[in-house]
């Protein structure tokens, strides 16, 4: 069937389904690569890759395209499905006769009420969806498809479950699909150079951390990976596609769990010469993080979440603040810069815990930081833990204009004073003269970063002018 792989329009300068793990509007422009649409169709010959807000694409820029395909793929997510299931409804309109899929957590946790939403979606792919899509673009019957959930007439049937991917160097190339179909200066992070290129080593994350949504629904609790073979004839290819590229970026859940093969990945990729960047846990020994650094590694993302060693356990992290201590000191010792993530909401927080970990952040001092609300997604065991212990406001994931808002609250912390810290959060880390004095000589290196912080300086301003009037 002649396919198109759709991550819809949604919210202005929604960073979406296909490719974010939380999706909302940040703080700045950003926009993670639809690492996940671009999988599949790199099985469908023919296809094409579609991203919508990525490319500022609007719904009625989409719809003429309704009539140019048999077959249209959809990665939605729970903040934007209501939005999603307009694009589809719109769309069939468009072409009563164009069979419509959705994919991504949302429709793997709910295929029944995600297919009960609406006539116009026809199917929905559980889980890992890449093989499903495949057979259904080969035209095979829907019935006979593993993974599936689709309509029968007045019926929704559910399909035996797929087998999860063992063989990861089976799946071509996403990077030949990006090369077809996206212009990759589109893509932004703020700590990434520009322009970036993101893919996956392997699926999967060990650690059972209860917020975390893709190890709960779409990747499993096992690090399934490719060869690092494999990864380096991936990233030599793209270096020859995308000259211009300036870093790539490993968006494994955890690309440094398997220190041995990380360790060969970054010694292959020091060969190629090549700057890259990954996720980390803050529990990589030294000796590791040498020798990727020694290869061309520049920065890790790494999730410290909390500095409170409390809700690191409520949480079940797996890590310990001592550890994150020496792993951050030992990244500045290497030069590895670190953009740190944490959360403030999670169970057990208090205000007094919120300071704390505002305090852990500026000590460690992390080069740049994104702060998020805690977001119980379904599917999640924080989700079930709302659930069972009536922590919801009835808010949703995001307001109307795509921004997250805090969801949960707590005896003694109200949702309110949750969704305020995150501001207090990054005044405190970024207004202080040490951290003015990293970000003007960073600045002063070049125009182009000048350009860049400047830039984003007025997004983020403005953005936070945006909270305040809806707080
Ligand atoms: S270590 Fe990171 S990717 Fe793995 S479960 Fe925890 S938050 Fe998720």
């Amino acid at each position: 069937m002649k396919t198109l792989f759709l991550n819809p329009p949604s919210f202005n300068g929604f960073d979406g389904g296909a490719g974010s793990r939380y999706q909302a509007r940040r703080e700045v422009r950003s926009f993670w690569y639809p690492t996940w649409l671009a999988q599949p169709a790199a099985l469908v010959p023919g296809s094409r890759l579609v991203d919508a807000p990525a490319r500022g694409l609007t719904l009625e820029d989409v719809l003429p395209m309704a009539r140019e395909y048999e077959l249209a793929v959809l990665h939605t997510s729970t903040p934007s499905y209501p939005s999603d299931v307009k694009v589809a409804e719109a769309m069939k309109r468009e072409n009563p006769a164009l069979v419509i899929g959705f994919v991504g957590a949302h429709v793997a946790v709910s295929p029944e009420a995600s297919l009960s939403a609406s006539t116009a979606v026809d199917f929905v792919a559980r889980n890992e969806f890449d093989y499903t899509i495949a057979e259904v673009a080969q035209g095979r019957a829907l019935s006979a498809i593993d993974g599936l959930s689709f309509r029968d007439g007045d019926r929704i049937v559910h399909n035996p479950e797929r087998a999860t991917i063992e063989n990861m160097d089976a799946l071509p190339f996403v990077t030949d699909v990006y090369k077809r179909d996206l212009v990759i200066e589109d893509y932004f992070i703020g700590y990434l150079l520009h322009p970036y290129v993101s893919l996956y080593t392997g699926r999967g994350c060990r650690s059972r951390c209860t917020f975390c949504l893709w190890p709960q629904t779409i990747g499993g609790h096992r690090y399934r990976t490719r060869s690092p073979e494999s990864v380096a004839d991936e990233i030599g290819r793209a270096r020859d596609l995308f000259p211009q590229v300036k870093e790539f970026f490993f968006d494994d859940d955890t690309f440094t769990d398997d220190g041995p093969r990380a360790e060969e990945i970054a010694r292959r990729l020091g060969r190629l010469g090549v700057t890259w960047s990954c996720n980390a846990k803050a529990i990589v020994p030294y000796e590791t993080l040498k020798i990727m650094k020694d290869n061309g590694l520049r920065l890790l993302l790494v999730g410290y979440e909390s500095g409170s060693q409390e809700i690191l356990n409520n949480i079940r992290k797996g890590t310990r603040i001592d550890w994150a201590r020496r792993f951050t000191e030992d990244c500045h010792r290497l030069g590895i810069v670190i953009h740190g993530t944490f959360i403030v909401g999670l169970p057990g927080e208090t205000p007094e815990t919120i300071e704390e970990t505002i305090r852990f952040a500026r000590e460690i001092n992390p080069h740049t930081i994104q702060v998020s609300l805690a977001a119980p997604y379904p599917g999640t065991e924080l989700y079930q833990q709302a659930m069972d212990n009536g922590w919801f406001v009835d808010s949703g994931l995001v307001a109307q204009d795509g921004v997250q808002v805090s969801s949960l609250q707590y005896p003694g912390l109200s949702h309110g004073e949750i969704f305020r810290s995150l501001e207090k959060f990054y005044k405190k880390f970024y207004f202080r003269p040490k951290k003015i004095a990293e970000m003007t000589y960073e600045m002063l290196s070049s125009a182009e970063m000048m350009k860049r912080r400047l830039r984003e300086g007025a997004e983020f301003l403005r953005f936070m002018t945006g909270r305040e009037d809806r707080a």
